[in-house]
């Protein structure tokens, strides 16, 4: 079967072909749907070394983000029929940590053990005809198109996580929240932030159709560049947002985040980009926080099923054959992606 590979690290990656995956004991095999392309997959093969956390070696199958149909079960595992839909939860850990009890593998005590973080980071991912994964990895879709669900693993989960947590800052009338970032993880989280909240929310992008999508959404936008936290102030009658979702975390984004807080607000750091700021007991309004997170859990992934099969979420998907898989991850590289690419192996 083709498969797109990470083969090494600062090197673009390829189709190769590879053999079909045996389900182990507690696993199935999955004949995929959708792989989404994600911006973490960029970071993977262009600025990932053999040094950064996470114990991630070449090669393996890329693709994160994936949904499918049960096409053969594992020794021990019963309760699945042939050709259901399934979205796949990505992060695997020990099963027997603190963390892994309350579904929160991303966290595992034991990760280092493991050897891999995740389905397609680590061990080998959706971006091939067929992926083995944990049973008790698979959250049902029913009959709901499962490769526009696929961006939801990822795309869906990680602003989701970051958005509970953030919740307690939006409860109640008058409220704001700004998201930075509308790409493949923002434009779902802006559609999850006016389901679930009554906050209005302010949403920025370098790119104006980005920017336009966001206004679809039900956003108010504020382009970048000179005044832009004043005008973003002004919208909020010069308080601040309550909280802030920044899906780049770049030097400028995070000091927008903190140019524009209020007091008691709450940042929120979801994109990777790694940028440094400074802090002091000066430079934030008093008593609010700032935090990173990384994906979501298990439940979380149920939830946003919830969210997506409600109609209250709908991933801006587009799709592309394997034959083109890695145009759809050049394109992402480019910057030329809206909403999120999903490759159809
Ligand atoms: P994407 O490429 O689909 O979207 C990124 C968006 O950010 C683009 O629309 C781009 O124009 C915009 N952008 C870039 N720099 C900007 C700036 N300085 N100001 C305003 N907008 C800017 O990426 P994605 O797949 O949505 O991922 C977003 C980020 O989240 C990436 O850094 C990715 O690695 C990270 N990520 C983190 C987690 C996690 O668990 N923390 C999970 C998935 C992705
Ligand atoms: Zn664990």
């Amino acid at each position: 079967m083709r498969a797109v590979r990470f083969t090494e690290f600062n090197t673009f990656p390829t189709i190769e072909e590879i053999e079909r995956p045996v389900p182990g004991p507690g696993e199935v095999l999955l004949k995929i749907a959708g792989a989404g392309a994600c911006h973490s997959d960029v970071a993977i093969f262009n600025d990932f070394t053999a040094e950064m956390p996470g114990n991630i070696h070449p090669s393996f199958t890329l693709g994160h983000e994936n949904s499918g149909w049960i096409e053969e079960l594992g020794p021990g595992v019963t309760g699945f029929t042939k050709g259901d839909a399934y979205l796949v939860y990505g992060p695997i850990g020990c099963g027997r940590c603190v963390a892994c009890s309350r579904g929160q593998d991303t966290y595992c005590e034991n990760a280092a053990d493991v050897g891999y973080l995740a389905t397609g980071i680590g061990r080998d991912g959706g971006m091939a005809e067929y992926m083995t994964v944990p049973a008790r990895n698979l959250v049902p879709l029913g009959d709901a198109d499962p490769v526009a669900a696929a961006p939801l693993a990822d795309a869906g989960l990680t602003p989701y996580h970051a958005i509970k947590l953030g919740m307690h800052h939006l409860i109640g009338g008058g409220k704001t929240v700004l998201v930075i970032g509308l790409g493949g993880l923002g434009l779902v989280g802006v559609q999850m932030l006016k389901a679930m909240s009554a906050a209005t929310v302010i949403a920025t992008d370098m790119k104006e159709d980005a920017m336009a999508r966001a206004r679809d959404f039900g956003a108010v936008t504020v382009e970048g560049g000179e005044g832009q936290a004043e005008r973003i102030r002004e919208l909020t009658g010069g308080r601040g947002v309550d909280a802030v979702f920044d899906f780049v975390g770049a030097t400028p984004t995070i000091e927008l985040a903190q140019q524009t807080i209020a007091q008691r607000g709450g940042i929120f750091v979801v994109g990777i980009a790694g940028g440094p700021v400074t802090w002091s007991f000066f430079t934030n309004p008093y008593e609010a926080t700032i935090t990173n997170t990384y994906w979501g859990t298990i439940e979380d992934l149920y939830e946003v099923v919830g969210l997506y099969r409600d109609g209250h979420i709908t991933p801006d998907v587009t799709r592309y054959p394997m034959d083109q898989a890695l145009e759809a991850y050049q394109e992402l590289v480019d910057g030329k992606i809206s909403g999120r690419a999903v490759v159809m192996p």
